[in-house]
């Protein structure tokens, strides 16, 4: 059975053959995409994962920290976010679906008085990518909130981690080596003052709007930080400020992201990636590391 039959004999939800990269990316760059499916619950996701064969597939969260090639993806991406979300606690356990939007499950949390996820509020994440990721900012990170997962394997099998078994690190997870969904995640908070956590995510919005360049398609932070140095300045002391190829460009407000100014490919955000590299190397002699997703690239 093909791909499409598949989906549509079980009705395990859609699949699209003309959807880019470019188009479900927050970079807004990448080729053509085989096959692109939405399944409509986790049942079907399972379903579909024993079924597929040998097809690759790449998992897709909010697609806010990827850099996918020019080139057509021979594949299936699956994207969970038409399967109904959910998000539950009892005392300071939160039960969350990995496709829920960071802002919900951060809002739910403070709104009960829980805390321990406020930093992710600026983040444009879904939560699952989010621990993939093992996002952080302000000095917190997931792993800190994280208590285990649910995932599936890609052959459809259901396997439990433990904080431990994760393995998390600075923007990484075991889940880097492994290719697993993730579906389910529990968090455990801790109680806290509701009007003082509302006050910090609101005091801290207003500094990302005013320090990210958020008016442009971005993906966030290109280059991890080290405790030693932090990549806006050594980018910024290599005179790279607002330096273009083609229409990907260095931010002129925060020179650690790379903004798409008009129609930049995937080639280009990748030369200027490789050109940012050499210059701080040549200038600092340090080597700087990517913080992003690379999808479908040969080398
Ligand atoms: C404006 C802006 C600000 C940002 N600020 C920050 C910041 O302060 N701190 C920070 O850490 N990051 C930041 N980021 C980067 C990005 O938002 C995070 O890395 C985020 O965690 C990625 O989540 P996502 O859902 O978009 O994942 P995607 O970009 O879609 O995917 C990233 C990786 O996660 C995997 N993945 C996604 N969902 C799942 C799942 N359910 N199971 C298994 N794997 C999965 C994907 O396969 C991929 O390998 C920012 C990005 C932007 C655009």
């Amino acid at each position: 059975m093909s791909i499409v039959e598949i989906v549509e004999k079980y009705y395990l939800g859609t699949i699209k053959k003309n959807v880019f990269f470019k188009d479900i990316t927050t970079l807004k760059v990448g080729g053509k995409i085989k096959y692109y499916f939405q399944p409509n619950s986790f049942e079907s996701l399972k379903k579909f994962l024993r079924l597929k064969g040998e097809v690759s597939i790449f998992i897709i969260g909010n697609g806010s920290n990827i850099l996918a090639s020019d080139d057509e993806y021979d594949g299936v991406v699956i994207d969970l976010s038409k399967i109904p979300t959910s998000i539950n606690h009892i005392d300071d356990f939160f039960y969350v679906t990995a496709n829920c939007h960071v802002a919900s499950v951060v809002n739910y949390a403070v709104n009960k008085g829980y805390s321990g996820l406020e930093f992710l509020a600026t983040i444009p994440a879904q939560i699952g990518g989010a621990v993939y990721m093992n996002a952080g900012a302000y000095k917190g990170e997931i792993s800190d909130a994280f208590y285990m997962c649910e995932c599936l394997t890609k052959n459809g099998d259901t396997v439990y981690l433990s904080k431990e078994e994760m393995m998390f690190a600075y923007r990484n997870s075991v889940l880097h080596e492994k290719e697993y969904i993730i579906i389910n995640i529990v968090f455990k908070l801790k109680k806290s003052k509701i009007f003082a956590m509302k006050k910090l995510i609101k005091r801290r919005k207003k500094r990302n709007k005013k320090e990210k360049p958020l008016e442009f398609p971005n993906a966030g932070s290109v280059f991890k930080n080290s405790e030693s140095y932090s990549a806006w300045k050594l980018i910024d002391s290599a005179g790279l400020r607002e330096y273009r190829v083609n229409d990907a460009g260095i931010s002129e407000k925060h020179a650690n992201f790379i903004i798409n100014c008009g129609n930049a490919r995937a080639i280009d955000v990748k030369i200027l990636i490789d050109f940012i590299i050499e210059k701080v190397y040549e200038k600092h002699k340090i080597k700087l590391k990517v913080e992003w997703v690379f999808v479908n690239w040969s080398d």
